[in-house]
């Protein structure tokens, strides 16, 4: 049903919500969780970052974490250049996580795919505590699998799905959905690691694409 607070909270009117000590409080709201998903470069991370650039600028208590096995930045970086101050965290330290849940009010996590799957029951947590959980990263591997965290997140009720789609790589129409991995150019073969970290930028490659263009070996 329409609600003329709900309306200008969400047209950014009133700042934040005030609880009864005028401190942003979600004690009493139901939380959320929305996944930004797709291949690469289907803009999830943008929308991520936009996402807790209009919390963090209303005063809402905003953390994002990545994972520390990205090593590419210290930052949460679009394509396009918007990013956002992020937390590196080891994805297996669970106690980390859930003191991070506890604490901030709208918690963002990039590249969830490389965080365990025991990480869900502890956003799960969070969601029952009125927290806001803002998720981006990529839905399958490059065989077209869903990771195990990204399995658990799409199959959850709670789960508010942002799933879009990138340009193919290959014909140029904006259907890709999934990730090609290249070695030196060529499509890999099933049985390479599902994670490579580390390896020579140059060596390995990826791309969007169409399942029609979509290649294992
Ligand atoms: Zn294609």
């Amino acid at each position: 049903m329409f609600s003329i607070e709900r309306y200008v909270t969400l047209a950014g009117i009133l700042p934040f919500v005030k609880g009864p000590t005028g401190v942003y409080d979600t004690s009493d709201m139901p939380g959320s969780i929305t996944f930004f998903t797709g291949p690469m470069a289907c803009g999830k991370t943008l929308e991520l970052v936009r996402h807790l650039q209009i919390h963090s600028e209303q005063r809402i208590p905003t953390i994002c974490l990545r994972p520390a096995t990205d090593t590419r930045s210290e930052k949460v970086q679009s394509r396009s250049g918007l990013c956002y101050e992020g937390l590196t965290i080891p994805e297996s330290d669970l106690d980390a996580i859930r003191r991070v849940t506890e604490e901030y009010d709208v918690i963002g996590i990039d590249e969830v795919q490389f965080f365990p799957p025991g990480v869900v029951p502890i956003l799960l947590d969070a969601v029952r505590h009125g927290k806001r959980l803002l998720v981006a990263g990529i839905d399958t591997d490059f065989r077209g699998e869903a990771f195990p965290i990204t399995a658990a997140l799409l199959s959850l009720p709670e789960t508010d799905v942002q799933r879009t789609r990138a340009v193919c790589s290959v014909c140029r129409e904006h259907n890709a959905t999934r990730t090609q991995r290249l070695r030196n150019g060529t499509p890999v073969r099933r049985d390479d690691p599902t994670v490579v970290v580390d390896d020579n930028p140059s060596v390995i490659t990826y791309e969007p694409r169409c399942i029609e263009h979509h290649v294992i070996l």
